[in-house]
């Protein structure tokens, strides 16, 4: 059996009671080993087997996989934040399923929910922005054109930039000519809820240059727009004394 586990941002606490309880039962864990924390390997048996992703192909991580199958070991394939973004979960998964290999998921604390925590933010402000838009700027890896940041940006709702730090320009540029105010809020956050976590709130136009100031090239998610500053939000109706809910009567109609 396989068990895809999300490792979580960064704090190795922040991993699943679920996901622990895989790893240290594992008989093999292949970790991604350039954003999984290898504290979180200590839970590991004496005896496990353990392999690095980040210098393997798929076909190598699917014949470690494979192989212990073979012996009926239970393998741990540890992912970063959770293994629905950007993950590289699917082909793997595709690959199992042709084999005739069982596997499940168990999902973790996504960067994505890292840094708005570190950050103490909701991404979700009413009359602010009800949408997230997760998406990255091409790289070596493209993006649909149906999905450019220019578009994107169009909506402007909250959106959350992944593997988008070493072409931060770029993306003010992109941002700005999709119809951003090149003051909206942004922040940027590296290594969220890893020890040497940064936050840094900019704007859309300062975005590159506040990386530049503190040497922030890789390992950070942007974050863009007005939920960053907060200044102005309607309250929520769910709390309000005066709304009616399945759980609670309202006060005083409004
Ligand atoms: N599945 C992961 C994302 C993997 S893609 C998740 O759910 O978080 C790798 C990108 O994620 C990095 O380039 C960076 O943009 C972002 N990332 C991963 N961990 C991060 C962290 N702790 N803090 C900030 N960004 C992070």
């Amino acid at each position: 059996m396989i068990h895809f586990v999300g490792a979580g941002s960064g704090a190795p606490d922040l991993i699943t009671l679920r996901g622990a309880g895989f790893l240290r039962e594992a008989d093999v864990i292949i970790y991604a080993g350039s954003l999984v924390n290898p504290e979180l390997l200590q839970m590991a048996k004496e005896n496990c087997e353990i392999h690095n992703s980040a210098k393997m192909t798929l076909e190598e991580v699917i014949s470690v996989m494979k192989e212990a199958e073979a012996k009926g070991f239970s393998t741990v394939r540890l992912h970063t934040g959770d293994p629905c973004f950007y993950g590289a979960i699917r082909e793997q998964m595709d690959f199992l399923d042709s084999l005739g290999i069982p596997y499940d998921y168990t999902p973790g604390v996504s960067s994505l929910c890292g840094a708005a925590s570190a950050l103490n933010l909701e991404y979700t402000l009413p009359d602010v922005s009800q949408t997230v838009i997760v998406t990255r700027m091409a790289g070596r890896t493209p993006v649909p054109e149906k999905e450019s940041i220019e578009s994107l940006a169009a909506h402007g709702a909250t959106m959350v930039l992944f593997l988008s730090t070493g072409m931060l320009k770029e993306l003010s540029e992109k941002l700005i000519e999709g119809g951003c105010r090149p003051d909206t809020p942004a922040a940027i956050v590296y290594k969220a809820t890893w020890p040497d976590e940064e936050k840094y709130i900019c704007t859309v136009s300062d975005l590159a240059g506040t990386a530049e100031k503190h040497h922030i090239t890789k390992t950070a998610l942007i974050i863009v727009g007005d939920v960053v500053t907060h200044s102005r939000y309607d309250r929520s109706k769910l709390y309000d004394p005066g709304f009616t809910t399945e759980y609670r009567m309202g006060t005083k109609e409004k």
